[in-house]
């Protein structure tokens, strides 16, 4: 991308307008002479860059269909890291989606706005069609050179379109699949069925993502996503920002470090610029330009402002960016949150099973002599294989559980709610509450639970 910047356009400074207002001329140095075999290093930031959003595009493809990650409305289940959670195991559901969110603020405190520039799909999608444009714009220039420039207009739009068309729909059905199961979705988008909620949704997802994608693009995030705006309260002097240094004062005043920035700005006014996504594309193009001349570039990732360049030799962990007493605690809440949410996960067993009293009765007497509690039960299966469910009654003389089968079944997925008796001989009891628990066991896996409960019986006069 930086194959046009050659010598000539620096010593005769044929350089395009900048976007914004010139800025007053910076005093020149001397310069040496220019070294025109200068080659940027193998390893940059935009190669970096691009790798990087290769692999993000991938992993953004393909989480939704291996349960990585998907909160699937119609059955109610959220993936999160190949468990399967239920909506009513609500607490573990927050915490792991508060666990994310923490995760992102506090590496936009260590490392600025890297999510942005490295990792945001929306960022990724909207460098891809802007380079995607700019590579059939001179397509259609080379091979279609004799046609007027109004039919070469023409047929870039169209054929910039209809890509971007079908590639709102792919995307689409994408970012869909992370709410519906990907085959489902597949499926019913085979069968079109665009009438029912799901094919509306998916209209209207893929009609917003073509117009993001074809017009919004990087307006995007200085308009509508707030994270920008985040960052300039979550970042401060230990944070590492894209900031332009020039000791000696040699800038070439080339403005190739505006001229490759995709946000449209000039790095050098200040690198707080809610823009400036610390994509590091300014600190390759100095690089290259001041490269020519023998000098190191002017732009660079910094610890802060006055900091340590990134890469300058330093302990290991202020190289990492653990470079106070604040990142080390964050560094350390995020250490403690992830074993406890990993604990959390461990224990969580893949048969539920609840009982509660119901208490809109509080007995019956059966025509039997025999004194009735009705209790509540609720068992479901969030594991992949089929259980069953037993239970047993410690601390209660006599009493029997009326269930057609002790081994009551529970297959995989399914969640049963049902009420059960348990009964105990009328005066075998001394008190009217009598504490007593219930086990539970389930097969096959072994899991226990045990609840505590209460079994009532009349009072003294009702029994005479
Ligand atoms: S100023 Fe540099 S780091 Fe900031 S967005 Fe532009 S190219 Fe990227
Ligand atoms: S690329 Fe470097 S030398 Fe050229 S204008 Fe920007 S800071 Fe100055």
């Amino acid at each position: 991308m930086y194959a046009e910047a050659n010598t000539t356009e620096i010593t005769e400074g044929g350089i395009a307008a900048p976007p914004r207002a010139e800025k007053p001329v910076r005093p020149r140095k001397k310069l040496p002479v220019i070294n025109k075999d200068f080659q940027l290093e193998k390893y940059n930031w935009h190669r970096v860059r691009r790798i990087i959003h290769l692999a993000c595009f991938l992993v953004f493809v393909l989480l939704p269909f291996f349960n990585v990650m998907r909160f699937d409305i119609p059955r109610q289940r959220f993936y999160f890291a190949g468990f399967e959670l239920w909506i009513n195991e609500f607490a573990i559901i927050f915490f792991s989606l508060m666990f994310l969110l923490f995760v992102v603020t506090a590496v936009s405190m260590l490392y600025g706005r890297v999510y942005c520039g490295y990792l945001c799909p929306q960022m990724i999608f909207s460098e891809a069609s802007i380079n995607f444009e700019e590579k059939i714009k001179t397509f259609i220039n080379k091979h279609f050179a004799r046609k007027s420039l109004q039919a070469r207009l023409w047929m870039n739009r169209v054929a910039v379109y209809s890509v971007l068309g079908v590639a709102s729909v792919f995307l689409a059905f994408v970012f869909i699949s992370y709410f519906v199961e990907p085959r489902d979705l597949f499926w019913r988008l085979a069968s079109l069925d665009i009438v029912t909620a799901g094919g509306i949704a998916g209209a209207a997802v893929t009609l917003i993502t073509f117009a993001d994608f074809a017009f919004l693009r990087q307006r995007f995030c200085t308009t509508v996503c707030p994270y920008g705006y985040l960052q300039g309260i979550l970042g401060d002097d230990n944070t590492l920002v894209v900031q332009y240094r020039d000791p000696k004062q040699i800038c070439v005043e080339c403005k190739k470090c505006i001229r490759v920035c995709h946000m449209g700005i000039d790095i050098r006014e200040s690198p707080y610029q809610i823009e400036c996504i610390h994509c590091g594309e300014c600190v390759d193009a100095c690089k290259l330009i001041m490269g020519k001349f023998g000098e190191d570039t002017l732009i660079h990732y910094a610890w802060g402002e006055k900091g340590e360049l990134l890469g300058e030799k330093a302990k290991w962990y202020r190289r990492i960016g653990l470079r106070d007493a604040k990142r080390i605690a964050v560094f350390a809440i995020i250490f403690v949150y992830a074993t406890s949410l990993a604990v959390a996960f461990s224990m969580r067993h893949s048969v539920l099973v609840r009982v509660s009293p119901n208490r809109a009765t509080l007995y019956r007497i059966g025509d039997d002599n025999r004194v009735y509690n009705t209790f509540r039960m609720t068992l479901a299966n969030r594991g992949k294989n089929d259980a069953a469910v037993s239970l047993a009654i410690d601390g209660l003389p006599g009493a029997v559980i009326t269930l057609p089968s002790n081994e009551i079944p529970v297959s995989a997925g399914d969640s049963i709610p049902r009420e059960f008796e348990i009964s105990v001989p009328a005066n075998s009891l001394p008190h009217e509450i009598n504490h007593f628990k219930i086990h539970s066991l389930v097969s096959p896996d072994g899991t226990k639970n045990t609840f505590e409960e209460t079994f009532v019986m009349p009072v003294e006069k009702e029994k005479r």
